[in-house]
């Protein structure tokens, strides 16, 4: 259920539904994406379906895994430091881990950081940094940043986020409602000015204020 073709079938059916960057694409074929699930539910990991992790949250489809880097590897000539608002499983995490030089993740619920972290540990990646806080401040002592992906969903984009975009950042979250989310890309272009653009319906669990 967790074998080299199984994980094949799960790359063949991401290049059907669009994706074309290899190296997400690669990287996704080498990553075992069981690892991030309890062990009840290892043997789905590479189904095409989101996937409880606990508290209520979700281990995103493969499509919007990929499709979300994707996005962040097209829109940016080289980015070398990304912020992720949900850190969740740490499965996101660790494909950007392997794609950009550090990342920074920052996740709500103390258990599911404390068990990504030891996942991302446990496959050697050492590139990450950890915060245990309410994402929607992002994490300015770091920033400004290539790329910020957030992984659930805020009602509108926070300010925070956006003051956080480096020259050339990019951003991508979901926003909007559960009933009616999309997925909103937002550049900042070289002049300064913020550039938005609406790619597709998505359903990701809510950004909620504070922590657990
Ligand atoms: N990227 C994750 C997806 C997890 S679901 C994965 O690959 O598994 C989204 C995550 O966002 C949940 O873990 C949830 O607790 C977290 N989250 C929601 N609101 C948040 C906030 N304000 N700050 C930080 N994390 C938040």
């Amino acid at each position: 259920m967790t074998s080299r073709r199984t994980r094949d079938r799960m790359i063949q059916r991401l290049e059907e539904q669009g994706i074309r960057n290899q190296r997400v694409l690669q990287i996704m074929a080498n990553t075992p994406r069981h690892w991030f699930l309890d062990e009840a539910l290892s043997h789905r990991a590479y189904e095409d379906t989101a996937l409880p992790i606990g508290y209520g949250q979700t281990l995103s489809q493969p499509y919007i895994v990929a499709r979300m880097t994707e996005l962040l590897l097209d829109n940016h000539a080289a980015p070398r430091r990304v912020l992720e608002i949900g850190t969740g499983s740490g499965y996101q995490t660790s494909i950007l881990a392997q794609l950009v030089e550090r990342v920074w993740t920052v996740e709500r619920i103390r258990p599911l950081q404390n068990k990504a972290q030891r996942r991302l540990g446990r496959l050697k990646l050492y590139n990450v940094q950890y915060k245990y806080a309410d994402g929607g401040f992002g994490w300015p002592e770091h920033g400004p940043f290539d790329g910020i992906i957030s992984t659930a969903a805020p009602a509108e984009i926070p300010q925070d986020l956006l003051s956080q975009l480096a020259p050339e950042g990019v951003l991508i979250i979901p926003v909007g409602p559960d009933s009616a989310q999309n997925l909103v890309l937002v550049k900042r272009e070289a002049d300064g000015n913020l550039r938005r653009k609406v790619i597709e319906p998505v359903r990701f669990v809510p950004l909620l204020p504070g922590v657990s």
